[in-house]
């Protein structure tokens, strides 16, 4: 088939120009029927993620394509760094409406920069045509044993979140008009909706001092709610704690409660540790440079509660952003 125009690839010259990188830890990269890694050593396991990103349900129609790349491969990053592991390789599969390349060409760079920062190598994927759609599939390793799982958590045990919560969803408050925001505080939380910062540094070095942990894609409370259903225990979060930007903490109170309670893709970390490990947890934090909060205690009651600044406790709803759902 003839290339239609310049401005437009076929998928496999589409693939050779901006998807095939020499590879230089694994054994054979994009091009053939299969990548080839090397088995990990001896003692480690295989950590293993999926993410889809879907236009629409996920992103807005007219985002930068850079900071879409950025984020398909962030929010993946991010399931790995819950749980404590390196990132390896990863695979790319990309549903396009056409092969533009003004759409690729800075698609691939926001993607691949990220990548670069985290020395995680593309070894292949997919790519057809359709609706736009990002589904990659990250690979880490992790010793065995010391993966971070939402198991972990027991009655007694510190909780805490990394970085500040609710600004993504700030933004997109301010996107569906329920909030008017100055253009730069607008800009910046536009950032935290489209440019998240995996805490890949933080989930290492985590491993050994935090008891349980979860990224944070559907909001605080149902993610926290996640990590209490399989750890078995309930918890009481203290308001006052939650980190907020001084954007966010500017918003009336409601807002506040639903962005940083309800949120959604702040894709910061919440772990539980002892209260034996406090010291620990601020040197991982400090090794990771990303400042952490405490946040709320585990409790052996099933049940999510908040301390308001009124010294009131009030029980919260453990629910998710639901992405079947029309309202979040
Ligand atoms: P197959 O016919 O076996 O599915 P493809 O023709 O789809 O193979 O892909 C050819 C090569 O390009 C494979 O190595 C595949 O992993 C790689 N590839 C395809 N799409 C992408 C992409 N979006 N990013 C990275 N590698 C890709
Ligand atoms: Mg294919």
């Amino acid at each position: 088939m003839d290339t239609p125009a310049a401005a437009s690839l076929g998928e496999f010259d589409l693939i050779a120009k901006y998807f095939s990188r020499p590879v230089r830890r694994a054994v054979l990269g994009v091009g053939d029927d299969c990548a080839l890694l090397e088995a990990p050593a001896p003692g480690m396991h295989w950590a293993v993620s999926t993410d889809m990103l879907v236009e629409g349900r996920h992103f807005v129609a007219g985002v930068a394509p850079e900071r879409l790349g950025h984020k398909a491969l962030a929010v993946n990053l991010s399931d790995l760094a819950a749980c404590g592991a390196t990132p390896r390789a990863f695979l790319l599969s990309l549903a396009l409406p056409c092969a533009d390349e003004a759409f690729v060409e800075p698609f691939a760079a926001g993607l691949l920069a990220l990548a670069d920062r985290h020395a995680i190598e593309l070894v292949g994927g997919d790519t057809t045509g359709g609706a736009l759609a990002i589904c990659i599939t990250v690979i880490g390793e992790v010793p065995a044993g010391q993966a971070l799982l939402r198991s972990g958590a027991r009655a007694g045990d510190d909780l805490w979140v990394s970085g500040v919560l609710g600004d993504a969803r700030l933004a997109l408050e301010a996107w569906r008009g329920a909030a008017a925001l100055a253009a730069d505080d607008l800009a910046a939380v536009q950032r935290a909706l489209e440019l998240p910062q995996p805490r890949v540094a933080l989930g290492l070095a985590l491993r050994g001092v935090a008891h349980a942990a979860i990224d944070l894609s559907d909001g605080l409370a149902g993610d926290l709610g996640h990590v209490l259903a399989r750890s078995r225990v309930g918890a009481l979060l203290d308001w006052s704690a939650l980190p907020r930007s001084s954007t966010l903490a500017a918003q009336p109170q409601p807002l506040q409660q639903q962005c940083v309670l309800g949120g959604g893709d702040d894709y910061e970390l919440l772990f539980s540790a002892p209260t034996s490990a406090r010291s620990g947890v601020q040197k991982a934090a400090d090794r990771a440079a990303v400042a952490v909060s405490r946040i709320g205690t585990v409790q052996a009651e099933a049940g999510l509660r908040v301390r308001w600044p009124d010294d009131r406790v009030s029980a919260w709803a453990a629910r998710s952003f639901d992405h079947f759902a029309s309202e979040g």
